[in-house]
């Protein structure tokens, strides 16, 4: 640690210079506003460690919103690269590349699945995993059964189909038409999916863990519940593991936490390319065969560069090594931010899995996420939030006891420096 991040560290403040205050300006004013980036310029990382253009230095308990799990700068997936980048870039979906049919059958071979759709994201995934799941019914059972079923409090991604998946309402606003053929019911209550389910549900679409909803767990039986429901019905089960899937919670999916449920569809992408963009769409025996030549595409999907990487990461993501430190460092966290609690009673609960947490905060301090964590980033580290009352940790997944530690020691400082606000002695 260098003697201006120590003092960073005491004072919780950042430095900036003339070049950092530019490039945000002209960020702010050159990006479409649909977001609100933190006034810094992110430059550099090396394991769950990033620094600013300033050389300030952040520990990363986000992970670009858990997609680069292995952290930054792995050797081994910038040697896979590197190495497909002087070989090939991209062919079509006219022809087969070697990465891409090797990871199509990596991924079947860890999964569920007997074939694979490649595409560039998470919302793209799911669009697979609807269109698909419409077309297996419209041949099977005719176009009347067409209806998905998803939950409140899900998250499925921004394209006008699968925000219409996404049963918020806030994402709605301003943007309808939306698509017909989608019923929500409450996330955890399967009185309620006995309600919605029915001769016209064509798929239901859940997440095993709701992330974006505030970290919210499948509690014991539903998941089992709903694939038991979609049997009846003959309605795929699909689980959008985008931000639960790829070891994230301690096992490859989520889902598995669950004994003896297989479902037709997993989706994933962010973790998946390790930071390249790449998503998946994975299909059982029963749905594989649907989408025939013609009826669905992307150009760029199945990208050599992105394939080649996603490998590697698929390989390490899978390792018991891995695996074991993924349950070690969640358990590490959960009880730093017990001890937290024991000092300043900020919390009302932590839940999740694994190294996907959501620590909600109490009553006295509802509303403060996002507060909380612009205090944490001027202390270095880096923390999200999921809602305005959780504040989410998604650390790389090959994260070491020492870097766990300085993060949350980093936290405990904003933390204190937050609760000194709100008992009056207002900062700044
Ligand atoms: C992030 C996310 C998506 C959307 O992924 P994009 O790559 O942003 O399109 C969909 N579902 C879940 C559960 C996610 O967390």
């Amino acid at each position: 640690m260098t003697m201006a991040d120590q003092q960073t560290r005491k004072t919780g403040e950042l430095t900036q210079a003339p070049e950092t205050r530019e490039l945000v300006a002209t960020g702010q004013r050159r990006y479409v506003p649909n977001y609100a980036p933190k006034e810094m310029i992110l430059d550099r990382g090396e394991g769950a460690r990033m620094w600013d253009l300033d050389g300030n230095e952040y520990v990363d308990f986000g992970a670009g919103i858990s997609v680069t799990s292995l952290g930054h700068g792995d050797p081994e997936l910038a040697e896979a690269l590197s190495a497909q980048a002087s070989r090939l870039w991209h062919i079509s979906n006219l022809y087969f590349a070697e990465p891409v049919v090797r990871l199509a059958d990596e991924l079947c071979e860890a999964s569920f699945a007997d074939r694979v759709f490649f595409c560039n994201s998470g919302a793209e995934a799911n669009e697979a995993a609807i269109k698909l799941a419409r077309k297996h019914a419209s041949v099977h059972h005719g176009a009347e059964k067409n209806e998905i079923v998803t939950f409140q409090g899900g998250f499925h991604g921004r394209t006008i189909a699968t925000v219409t998946a996404t049963a918020q309402p806030k994402y709605h606003e301003g943007f309808g038409p939306l698509p017909e053929g989608f019923r929500y019911c409450d996330y955890n209550d399967v009185a309620a999916l006995d309600a919605a389910i029915g001769e016209r549900t064509c798929a239901v679409l859940v997440e095993p863990i709701q992330g974006e909803g505030g970290v919210v767990p499948a509690e014991d039986g539903f998941l089992a519940a709903v694939a038991e429901r979609c049997r009846a019905h003959d309605a795929l089960l699909m689980f959008d593991e985008i931000q639960s899937g790829l070891s994230r919670t301690g096992r490859l999916f989520a889902y598995q936490w669950e004994e003896g449920i297989v479902p037709d569809v997993v989706t994933i992408a962010k973790a998946l390319g390790g930071g390249l963009p790449i998503g998946a769409m994975l299909a059982g025996a029963g749905a594989s065969e649907t989408l025939q030549p013609g009826s669905h595409g992307s150009t760029f999907g199945g990208n050599p560069i992105a394939a080649a990487v996603a490998r590697v990461v698929l390989r390490k993501l899978r390792s018991d090594e891995l695996l074991a430190n993924v349950e070690r460092q969640g358990e590490r966290l959960r009880k730093r931010l017990a001890a937290l609690h024991n000092e300043f009673g900020f919390i009302a609960e932590v839940r999740g899995k694994g190294l996907m947490l959501g620590a909600v905060l109490r009553d006295e301090w509802s509303g403060r996420a996002g507060e909380l964590g612009e205090v944490c980033r001027r202390h270095g580290v880096l923390v999200l939030q999921a809602g305005p009352d959780v504040v989410r940790f998604l650390p790389p997944l090959n994260i070491t006891d020492a870097e766990l530690d300085d993060g949350m020691d980093r936290f405990a400082d904003a933390v204190r420096e937050a609760a000194k606000a709100e008992q009056g002695t207002e900062i700044g």
